[in-house]
């Protein structure tokens, strides 16, 4: 590697909190400068390894990535230790991340289709520099529909943001379960699928959130003529090294940080199929 901002390879870098903008109960947006030298730049789809000191490192993918400045833009769901004491973060603070990993979301193969993102809770983090990217360029595309679910509607992520892509993009929303006030749907993120509104032949799809739920959404984009190809889901699994050295993150004959987290559904289907790989 070379070049003034190349960081010694796999050791992470010191990173300050710029901003954290609260998004539901448990999850927060956080803006990441550097504090000295800088990773190479990331890709959408992308992750990186976040280190909170003296606790641990967990894979976080960029859900941000602002034009012309290094920063990082990153949203942390608390699930447990490591993603807590990053939930707990505030402005001023200093994170360690290693990075970029992973291939990215194969936005480039969906030139000149229609564009269909399908994200369930926290899986919206990872769409959304890809949405902006299709926002930003939408001669390149057809249609963008960004279909999203969530478990009650304060788990609902980016909120005011994603309601002015409805200028630009068909944008629906599902809940699990509603709450006080909600007037919108209710129901599985597959459910809006079958409201029509795109086009299986001209479609090129991307997929995130928990596992059943992007099994069932790439059964019915194939059962509705999408080819498999043309669907790429983003997988989760245990990651530590992110280099594809450790062998934490194997799916079948895929290490899932180096050759995923993105995969197309022809390749992903077979494997998630075997009970237990
Ligand atoms: C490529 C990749 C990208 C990711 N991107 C993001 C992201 O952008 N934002 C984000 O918040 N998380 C993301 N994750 C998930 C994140 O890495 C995990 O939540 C984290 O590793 C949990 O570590 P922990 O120490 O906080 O909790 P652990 O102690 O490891 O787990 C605590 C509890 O939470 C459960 N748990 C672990 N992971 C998850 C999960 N993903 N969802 C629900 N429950 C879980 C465990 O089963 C356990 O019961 C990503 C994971 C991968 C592999």
């Amino acid at each position: 590697m070379t070049g003034a901002t190349a960081p010694p390879d796999g050791l992470p870098l010191p990173y300050r909190v710029v901003r954290r903008c609260p998004e539901t109960a448990d999850t927060a947006t956080f803006k990441l400068l550097p504090a000295g030298p800088a990773l190479r730049p990331f890709r959408p789809g992308q992750f990186a390894m976040l280190y909170a000191f003296g606790v641990g490192e967990i894979p976080v993918s960029v859900s941000g990535l602002p034009v012309g400045e290094p920063a990082l833009v990153h949203t942390v769901r608390a699930v447990g230790a490591v993603s807590r004491a990053l939930y707990g973060l505030r402005a001023g603070d200093t994170v360690g991340v290693r990075g970029p990993y992973g291939i990215g979301w194969g936005l480039e193969r969906a030139l000149g289709c229609d564009v269909l993102v399908i994200a369930g809770g926290i899986g919206l983090a990872p769409l959304r520099p890809l949405v902006l990217e299709v926002l930003a360029e939408p001669g390149r595309y057809g249609r963008l529909s960004v279909l999203i679910g969530a478990r009650t509607p304060s788990d609902l992520l980016y909120r005011l943001q994603t309601r002015t892509w409805s200028a630009a993009a068909r944008v629906a929303v599902t809940v699990d379960r509603p709450e006080a006030g909600w007037r919108g749907d209710v129901g599985v993120v597959t459910r809006l699928l079958g409201r029509g509104g795109w086009t299986p032949t001209r479609t090129y799809a991307f997929v995130c959130g928990p596992e059943p739920m992007i099994y069932a959404a790439a059964s019915d984009l194939v059962g509705a003529g999408v080819p498999p190809h043309r669907i790429e889901v983003s997988l989760e699994r245990n990651m530590r090294c992110g280099a594809g050295n450790c062998g934490h993150c194997q799916l079948g004959p895929l290490l899932l940080c180096r050759d995923g987290p993105v995969a197309g559904w022809d390749r992903a289907e077979p494997l998630l199929a075997v009970k237990e790989l």
